[in-house]
């Protein structure tokens, strides 16, 4: 599953040890940050470098509980050590530029070792602390309604640069991250193999229940079964956004290849693969997508489905001139859908002054 190499194999730094080429880091000639490392790999690399094994546990703790952001900050380390071991990354990114919204949400541009930044955003509530992560510099999914796509795609991010975000948001408010949800930048299952991994790290190592993490997808022809494979209990949320073929291949260019008929039954085999039901996303836009015919037309998609909708009112972007309904036609929506038993949630935009709304992530800190 990993293309990651073991960090076991990670050569000590300063030994003379030839590092072969794929264990480089290729964006920046570095090794493998150790952020997203389990304990268990984290206690084989302590030992490789000839250390007692339970440094092993002190790294882990350093690194997912207390920020270490170098191997400078571990003061319990000895410094003999220490230095050795300067140049292996942990793999934090740095503040580029952090801005908060009257409702309290909090928009982060990050930086990455390579000079690339993302959007990271979040989102405190009187419960909870959720984190809204990128899986990709850009996006090239080109959906007509967002931002992040009309920026073009740069590259995927890596494990770390994932982990990064979460660690980062749960630093910046001093509170544990109660919930995270891949619905920044970019496309998770373009990327599925670092969002496994980094889903892992963040359960196991940052601590968040499985179930609080969610994924969500507008859909990549077999990738639905490959990560329903992983058998993970998160939450998976699908973007619709359309009640049929032609309205869907209006709003996002990747339908024309993937008809609303192959994933939806893709989404049925998920739901037998894995036991869990799938949540549907759909954004609303005033007089295209938000009439009751089409609220009629997605209930007979859904039926017999083991699911949930949530309604995502559109968020406005710069250059496209769609509206967001008004509360009644939400509303209506709603009614239509309940009529016809389907469990539905509108979700409220947040961050929409500081631009952190869904689909305004564009990397970019000015408001446009
Ligand atoms: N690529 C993933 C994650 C994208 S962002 C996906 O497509 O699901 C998370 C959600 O925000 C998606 O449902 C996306 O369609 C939605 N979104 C994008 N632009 C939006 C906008 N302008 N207003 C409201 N929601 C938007």
């Amino acid at each position: 599953m990993s293309a990651t190499p073991p960090l076991s194999q990670v050569p000590a730094v300063g030994n003379n040890v030839q590092i072969p080429a794929e264990m480089l880091d290729q964006s920046k000639s570095a090794l493998t940050p150790l952020l997203g490392a389990s304990l268990t790999q984290l206690t084989e690399w302590v030992q490789q470098q000839g250390q007692p094994a339970y440094r092993g546990r002190q790294l882990h703790g350093w690194i997912y509980q207390k920020g270490a952001r170098s191997f400078g900050d571990i003061t319990v380390f000895p410094k003999q050590w220490r230095e050795t071991v300067a140049d292996v990354p942990i793999g934090r990114s740095t503040l580029h530029y952090r801005s908060e919204a009257p409702d309290g949400t909090v928009k982060y541009l990050l930086r990455m070792a390579d000079g690339q930044i993302i959007e990271t955003v979040g989102i405190p509530t009187s419960k909870r602390l959720t984190v809204c992560v990128s899986s990709q510099v850009g996006c090239p999914m080109a959906c007509d309604f967002c931002a992040t796509g009309k920026g073009g795609f740069t590259r995927n991010l890596k494990r770390h640069e994932i982990v990064d975000q979460v660690l980062t948001v749960q630093e910046d408010f001093g509170q544990r991250v109660s919930n995270v949800v891949f619905m920044g930048m970019g496309e998770p299952l373009l990327n599925l193999e670092a969002v496994v991994e980094a889903v892992q790290s963040i359960n196991q190592d940052v601590g968040i229940g499985v179930r609080s993490l969610t994924i969500s997808t507008v859909g990549i022809a077999g990738r639905i079964r490959q990560l329903a494979e992983h058998q993970l209990q998160i939450t998976f949320a699908v973007s619709l956004h359309a009640s049929n073929q032609a309205l869907r291949e209006q709003l996002i260019p990747s339908a024309k290849r993937y008809p609303l008929e192959a994933l939806l039954d893709e989404c049925r085999e998920y739901v037998q693969l894995t036991g869990r039901r799938v949540t549907f996303e759909y954004i609303l836009l005033a007089g295209l997508n938000d009439l009751p015919e089409h609220a009629v037309e997605l209930a007979g998609h859904l039926r017999g489905f083991q699911t949930h909708v949530n309604l995502i009112p559109y968020n406005p972007i710069s250059e496209v001139d769609y509206q967001r309904p008004s509360p009644r036609r939400i509303q209506d929506f709603v009614d239509v859908l309940q009529q016809h038993h389907i469990a539905v949630s509108v979700r409220r935009s947040r961050g929409l002054e500081k631009d952190a709304a869904c689909g305004q992530l564009r990397a970019s800190k000015s408001l446009v």
